[in-house]
């Protein structure tokens, strides 16, 4: 999306490219459904009901999320709103599929962190927001479901600090809650937002803003819920860590909303607020240094890739974040890490829920595009430097390994092209034990639900009925290369070695002590916990 009489620079500077991070059911889908109502790309939000039964939200894509009701895999969106070109990184909640969350995240440049207010901090909440704390991008939080009785906003704060171990600084304060939420003060505006209508959060909720000595608010709020309002405004005053921009776009502070994102209430001020204080695209680290997003060398690095998202189109997609530079539909470019040049002929954008060929894009802008299979996660593109590489994705150790076969074996064929093709994805990893041949594959996931999706997707996208046999193995280190024989190696009872797709050695094992056991026995053995793509 672009708008006319823009420059190059004017473009990269509204981009705003984010993450959605959650743990299940804090509301996350209905958030990114409200943003695009407030966007005007979707004109009715579809409230719980219709999500559930008949329209599903439009950030569900795979035939699998609407069935289990979880979001599988990630998905990208592109909207406007007041100028600014927003791009939402939406990731799976549910822990199993958190290794496609890890490598979304590497794709933005901050993360919204979605945070139930009768739960707090929950499990999976802690585990992203670590990966996020990793990356040192700025965490925005969004306190949701506030028209529910939920715990004190205080004590909320202070759970994000005592659990999270980041210090808070509140720009909405919430007024009332459960029933008697009626909106925000807006402590950068220094006014009370409360809001009405919106048709149970359907539309846009209208409403009425003013200074806190207004006497309609009074009035408005009745007398108690106004004096418990300056109350908190004069504790926040004293209490509340101060609003310092240099801390929140390191990380170590984080800025507090509160809202409803079912009724809308507080949803606008949020989006304003974070959009205003969040950062265009970040200069990259890389090979040659950093990268600055505005140098005019078209560049960008593949962070994710799906196959068959869409039965309709059965194809393969390759998601690209663009890092620097302008880019032009039909451009031809070094594939760095084959050395060889590619055209990129029919890039996709994901507007809203479709997807459209784009003409141009800007650094920050997402672009799908499409892989006859020579595309692997972490993948460098780049128009002049041939030889620029961003920095890899890091590949996590699945902790979970089964044996996969076909039920039939005339389908042997089909069976291997899906699990060649998903495991290119990333969501699945591939072994071979050396020297037993093809009949034996030992697939590695992160979260057992994997294992599950693979066979669903198997018998949908490919025909294939499996067979899995949980093995007891729960950890893998890669062994580096030269550094063993494997013809005259001292195993341990409970190890086995493998080869991974890039036929490098790694072992497997039952116990968390058995590597160091190995190593002790094998002298001059090397092993490391990760792989890079
Ligand atoms: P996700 O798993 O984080 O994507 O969560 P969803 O957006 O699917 O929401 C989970 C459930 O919480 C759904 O039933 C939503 O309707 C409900 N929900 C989301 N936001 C709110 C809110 O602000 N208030 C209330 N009461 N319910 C909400």
């Amino acid at each position: 999306m672009s708008q006319q009489n823009l420059s190059f620079i004017d473009e990269v500077r509204r981009r705003r490219t984010f993450a959605i991070i959650s743990h299940p059911d804090a509301g996350k889908t209905t958030l990114t459904e409200k943003f695009l109502l407030y966007g005007g790309a979707i004109h009715q939000a579809g409230s719980v009901k219709s999500r559930r039964s008949q329209k599903h939200a439009v950030s569900d894509w795979m035939e699998i999320e609407k069935q289990r009701g979880i979001s599988v895999t990630s998905s990208v969106l592109q909207f406007e709103y007041n100028n600014f070109c927003i791009n939402i990184l939406d990731t799976p909640g549910h822990q199993d599929f958190s290794e496609d969350t890890y490598r979304t995240l590497m794709a933005a440049d901050s993360a919204v962190m979605v945070i139930d207010s009768a739960k707090g901090v929950e499990a999976q909440t802690k585990k992203l927001f670590q990966v996020c704390k990793m990356r040192g991008i700025p965490i925005f939080t969004f306190i949701n479901k506030m028209d529910r009785q939920g715990k004190d906003p205080f004590e909320l704060m202070e759970d994000i600090e005592n659990v999270l171990g980041i210090r808070s600084c509140p720009v909405n304060w919430p007024i009332g809650s459960g029933k008697e939420f009626k909106g925000v003060f807006n402590r950068q505006k220094d006014q009370i937002e409360l809001f009405n209508d919106g048709n149970h959060g359907q539309s846009i909720a209208k409403s009425v803003v003013g200074k806190v000595d207004d006497e309609k608010f009074a009035d408005l709020l009745g007398s108690s819920l106004h004096e418990q309002l300056l109350n908190d405004i004069e504790l926040l005053d004293v209490a509340g860590d101060e609003f310092n921009l240099d801390q929140i776009s390191k990380g170590e502070l984080t800025p507090v909303f509160f809202g409803s994102a079912l009724t809308n209430f507080g949803v606008e001020p949020f989006l304003e607020s974070f959009l205003d204080i969040t950062t265009p695209p970040t200069p990259r680290d890389s090979n040659m240094g950093v990268v600055d997003p505005e140098s005019d060398n078209f560049s960008g690095f593949i962070f994710k890739i799906q196959a068959n998202m869409d039965k309709s189109h059965r194809d393969r997609i390759a998601f690209l974040r663009i890092c620097s530079g302008k880019f032009e539909k039909g451009m031809t470019v070094n594939h760095v890490q084959r050395g060889k040049k590619v055209k990129l002929a029919q890039p996709q954008q994901f507007v809203a829920q479709d997807r459209v060929i784009v003409d141009s894009a800007y650094p920050g802008d997402i672009i799908g595009i499409h892989d006859p299979g020579i595309f692997n996660i972490g993948d460098t593109l780049s128009q002049k430097q041939a030889k620029l590489q961003y920095k890899g994705i890091p590949q996590f150790a699945p902790e979970h390994f089964s044996r996969i076969s076909t039920l039939n074996s005339l389908k042997r064929k089909q069976f291997l092209k899906g699990i060649t093709q998903i495991s290119e994805e990333g969501a699945i990893q591939v072994y071979k034990r050396p020297n037993i041949g093809m009949e034996e594959l030992i697939i590695g996931v992160v979260g057992v639900l994997q294992f599950e999706v693979l066979e669903y997707r198997l018998k949908n996208e490919y025909n294939v009925d499996i067979r899995i046999e949980r093995l007891p193995y729960r950890f893998i280190r890669w062994a580096e290369t030269g550094s063993f024989d494997s013809h005259n190696m001292s195993m341990t009872m409970d190890t086995i070695l493998v080869e991974d797709k890039d036929k490098n050695p790694a072992f497997l094992f039952q116990s968390e002590w058995s590597p160091t056991q190995l190593v002790s026995r094998n002298e001059g053995l090397v092993l490391s916990e990760t792989s890079i793509y």
